[in-house]
């Protein structure tokens, strides 16, 4: 159920939920922590960060095999 102020939060378990005006529900995240990158997309750009590396890497790899 949505709180009647958008800076509402509210404590269960220990916990601060604010109310996220992406989700429209509880979230242990505030509305504007959301805006910097789902956790979710920052962790497909570290994946993408690793594939950009590894082909790095075998390029140079390659590089190496033919100096000699
Ligand atoms: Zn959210």
């Amino acid at each position: 159920m949505a709180p009647e102020s958008e800076n509402d939060t509210k404590e269960k378990n220990g916990k601060t939920y604010n109310w996220c005006t992406k989700h429209k529900m509880w979230t242990i995240h505030k509305s504007s922590e959301f805006t910097l990158g789902s956790p979710k997309e920052e962790k497909n750009k570290k994946e993408e960060d690793s594939k950009d590396l590894q082909l790095k890497q075998a390029l140079s790899a390659i590089k190496f095999f033919i100096l000699i």
